[in-house]
Parts: C-alpha cells; sequence; structure tokens
C-alpha cells in the first residue's frame, strides 16, 4: 500500500493535507477519544503510515481540561493509562504522557520532529474545536480516522431521522467494516530522544490537577482496558444468552455495563461487536444486543455530529417542539428544582432509585435511564430547562456521560427524537411518547429494583 492508498482510506478524514515532512523523526498519534492500544483503527493507521515513510510511532497523551468532566471521570480515565502505556511498548510503539499546562501538541510535533499527525475523531462540539485548531496550527499533515464506530459516520453523509432510516444503510456498509482490524507492528521502534518529557503511569496525575473535586470516584467500575475485556467476557458467558429477554430488567443487570468502557474508548466497538456476533448465544440474543451496540450506538454518533444543537431542545423535530411548545402552558402537578432531583427527593420512588444508582454507582440501566428523563420533563418548569438538566445530572454522574448516546438518549425521552408522535395526547408531554410509573412498574420488577438500589 502506498502512503496515498492510505489518505484515500474510508476511515481517514484530511484535515491538513501535503507530504510528511521528509527530515521528520517519526509519526505522532494524538490519543484522544480512542485510549487504547488494541483494535483502534487511528493507531493502526499511525501505524501504516510510519511503516511507509520508514519511521516510528509515538503516542501522545495529555490531561487536559473538559467540559462538564470531573473527579470521577478522570479518576477511571487515569487508572487506564498503565495499561495502555503496557500495550504500547508490546508493539514497540512510544507513549508520552504530558498534562495541562505542558500539553501543546503543535509544540509537542515540533519537539519530536513528527512527519505526520494522525488523531481519532470524536463528533462533540469542543474536541471537535480541537481538531479544526490543530490543523491550523500545524506544518505537516494531520488526518483524523474515525476509530470508534464500526461504519465511518461520514458515509452516512447527513442526519439520519429514525433507526428505521439508518439501519439499512448501516447494515449495507457493514460488509466492508466489520472485520477484525489488522493489528499491524511498526517496523521501526521508537527510541524516545535524549530530554523528551513524559509524565509516568506510576505518577499521581491527577495530584495539583484542576478539576472539579465535588464528584468522588466509583470503586465498582475500575477503567482499563483489561477490565474492559474481562467485562465482556463476563458479558458473553453469563448474561448475552437472556440478553433479549431480561435487558430491561434493572434489578437482572442483565446488559453488559460496557458503556464506561466505549465511552474512554478503553475497548473498541469492533472488539464487542464481532465477540458477540460470534459468541454460542441463541441468535436473538446476539441480534438485540448488535441492534443496540451498533445500530442504536451508530445512530447517536450519527445525531451529534449532523446536529450542532444535539445538546438543547433545539435538535427536536419540527413535529416535537410544535407539540411541546403548545402544552408547555399545561397544569404541572410536581414541579422540581434542580436541586431536589440531584438529591432524588421527589414523591417517585422508582425516579429516585434510579437517580441514587447515578449518583452512588456512576452507571443508571438503560430501561430506567428512559424513565428518568422522561419524569424530568413532566416535573420541570419546561421542556428546554428538562433538557438542560437532565443533561447536566446525566454528565455530571454517569461515567459514560458527556457522549453521544447520552445526549441522543435525552433527545429520544424529552423531545421525541428517533422516535414518532404518540397519542392519545397527553398533558404537557403532548404527543411525545408518555411513561407512567405504571406502566414502567409492569414491564419489570420495580420493588426488586427499588430495594436493590436502597442497599447501595
Ligand atoms: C435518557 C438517556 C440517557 C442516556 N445516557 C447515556 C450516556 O450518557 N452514555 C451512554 O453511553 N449511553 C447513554 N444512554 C444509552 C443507553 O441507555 C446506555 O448506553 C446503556 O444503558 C448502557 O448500558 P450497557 O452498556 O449495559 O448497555 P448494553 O445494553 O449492554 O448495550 C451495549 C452498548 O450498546 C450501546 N447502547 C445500548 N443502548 C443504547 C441506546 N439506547 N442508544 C445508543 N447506544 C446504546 C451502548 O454503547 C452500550 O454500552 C442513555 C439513554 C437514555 C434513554
Amino acid at each position: 500500500m502506498t502512503f496515498d492508498d492510505l489518505a484515500q482510506d474510508a476511515r481517514v478524514t484530511i484535515r491538513h493535507g501535503g507530504t510528511p515532512a521528509a527530515e521528520g523523526r517519526c509519526v505522532v498519534y494524538w490519543m484522544q477519544r480512542a485510549q487504547r492500544a488494541v483494535d483502534n483503527p487511528a493507531l493502526d493507521t499511525a501505524i501504516e503510515a510510519a511503516n511507509i515513510l520508514g519511521k516510528p510511532v509515538v503516542v501522545f497523551f495529555a490531561l487536559v481540561s473538559y467540559p462538564n468532566a470531573n473527579w470521577r471521570h478522570y479518576h477511571f480515565m487515569v487508572e487506564a493509562l498503565a495499561d495502555t502505556a503496557a500495550r504500547l511498548a508490546k508493539r514497540n510503539v512510544g507513549f508520552v504522557l504530558r498534562r495541562h499546562p505542558d500539553s501543546n501538541l503543535a509544540a509537542f510535533c515540533e519537539e519530536a520532529r513528527a512527519s505526520l499527525v494522525v488523531g481519532d475523531e470524536n463528533p462533540l462540539r469542543e474536541p471537535e474545536r480541537w481538531r479544526q485548531e490543530l490543523a491550523r496550527k500545524l506544518h505537516v499533515p494531520f488526518w483524523t480516522v474515525d476509530a470508534d464506530v464500526i461504519v465511518p459516520s461520514k458515509l452516512l453523509v447527513k442526519e439520519q431521522f429514525a433507526a428505521r432510516t439508518i439501519r439499512s444503510r448501516i447494515h449495507a456498509l457493514l460488509p466492508k467494516f466489520f472485520a477484525p482490524g489488522a493489528e499491524p507492528k511498526p517496523r521501526v521502534v521508537w527510541k524516545a530522544p535524549r530530554g523528551l518529557r513524559s509524565l509516568s503511569t506510576t505518577d499521581d496525575l491527577l495530584d495539583g490537577f484542576p478539576l472539579d473535586r465535588s464528584t468522588q470516584p466509583v470503586a465498582a467500575l475500575r477503567g482499563g482496558t483489561d477490565k474492559a475485556l474481562k467485562a465482556l467476557r463476563q458479558f458473553i458467558t453469563q448474561r448475552l444468552v437472556s440478553y433479549a429477554a431480561q435487558r430491561n430488567e434493572p434489578a437482572l443487570a442483565g446488559t453488559s455495563q460496557l458503556s464506561p468502557y466505549l465511552h474512554f474508548g478503553h475497548i473498541g466497538p469492533r472488539t464487542v461487536a464481532l465477540a458477540v456476533r460470534d459468541a454460542g448465544a441463541p441468535a436473538a440474543d446476539r441480534d438485540a444486543f448488535l441492534e443496540q451496540m451498533i445500530v442504536r450506538r451508530e445512530l447517536a454518533v450519527n445525531f451529534v455530529r449532523y446536529n450542532p444543537r444535539y445538546d438543547s431542545i433545539g435538535s427536536a423535530e419540527p413535529w416535537a417542539l410544535r407539540t411541546l411548545r403548545e402544552h408547555a402552558p399545561d397544569p404541572r402537578p410536581y414541579v422540581y428544582t434542580e436541586r431536589q432531583l440531584e438529591n432524588a427527593r421527589t414523591h417517585d420512588p422508582l425516579w429516585n432509585a434510579a437517580q441514587r444508582q447515578m449518583v452512588l454507582a456512576g452507571w443508571m440501566h438503560g430501561y430506567v435511564r428512559m424513565y428518568w428523563a422522561k419524569k424530568i420533563l413532566e416535573w420541570s418548569p419546561s421542556a428546554e430547562a428538562a433538557f438542560d438538566i437532565a443533561v447536566r445530572l446525566n454528565d455530571r454522574y454517569e461515567l459514560d456521560g458527556r457522549d453521544p448516546n447520552g445526549y441522543a438518549g435525552i433527545a429520544w425521552a424529552v423531545a421525541g427524537k428517533h422516535d414518532r408522535a404518540w397519542g392519545p395526547v397527553r398533558p404537557i408531554y403532548g404527543m411525545v411518547r408518555y411513561m407512567s410509573f405504571a406502566s414502567t412498574s409492569r414491564k419489570f420488577d420495580s420493588k426488586a429494583y427499588i430495594a436493590q438500589i436502597g442497599a447501595l
């Protein structure tokens, strides 16, 4: 394969073109979203490019401030770094770890004399802005690789209306992308130039780092590729076999709980989906899981990539905005402040349990997430306020928060995104799908769930 062939790969986006600097000493992979050393198409592209150029690869990872991230999130992220560094070393790839204020990537590229910079992609506003800014600063080519989806999101071209419209497009593209990655090895081993600064993964990386410490780390979920692969193995051997029937039973915790690992890129979606596809479980269970893992997850990425208002009510379809506006003046029997919601002080034991699970465990069961966000719509002064409160709580407490899935899930619950209009018309909700305590409790054993969370 030539350098130009690699640049044409469907996963690659050229942010800053040109030919790699001949006098350069290495290819830099800027690891941001795909925080892993295995099944990482961005890392693989950097290695393939480096092999063509006859240079080594070094990964640059920097701890910087990230909107709405707090101690809980940084702790989970930092916990993963020793594992990632060890796996990179095994692949003969260098690892340079820095933290703000010594975190300037353009300056590092000058220092390391990069020939080419490869980054991963993240459709969220802020990290996309970082990429655009870097493209303006760099004097060498800069490519990004869509490493955390199975089908590259640019191939979906525009915002898709619903799962039913994206599903056939994704399935048509899957044969090309749904296969194990090549996992190439660098031909030239990285040797750190003398004096190149890097922190060690054994340093206390958060000591003195300016971050919001109001939200504690959670003990039950530990970051890292090793932990993610273990969780995947446990899910496949113990729970996949009943996923279709039991995934909506919060007390049984029948789902994979992989969302924090997928969010931080500690595991790739392709690794998860291939393992499930090839598992011995019944087809109904594997298909139900792959629908969530591929179609729903990539619909969320599509939403955030193509809808600039993804984290506000403004992202809704015109029918939903109309019906919510018509019902804005409806009487609201319960209105809670954000503080009351945050402290799980509502009249509804199921909702309070869901909120407590999120605050204490850093993760909430998927079926309960729907109910949780719908009730915020019902109990807030307006749909706009409900959307904003749900985003703030979700992003603050969920380990998997600040993710396309979260914005899409909240938009679905509060603003009918990816859904259709439902009758009968209800107060406050209008034609946005309604969920009640009674109907939700008929779907699963809510008493068992409330008791389980009460014991946390
Ligand atoms: C209001 C609301 C808020 C949500 N917030 C988040 C969030 O902040 N972060 C997050 O990752 N997910 C969020 N989701 C989506 C979903 O609920 C979680 O991804 C899922 O419950 C995570 O648990 P799991 O890994 O055990 O899922 P599993 O059922 O084991 O599914 C495996 C993976 O498939 C993907 N997936 C599953 N359900 C969905 C879905 N409905 N939409 C998109 N992808 C899905 C996730 O990546 C998940 O890890 C939200 C959903 C709603 C309705």
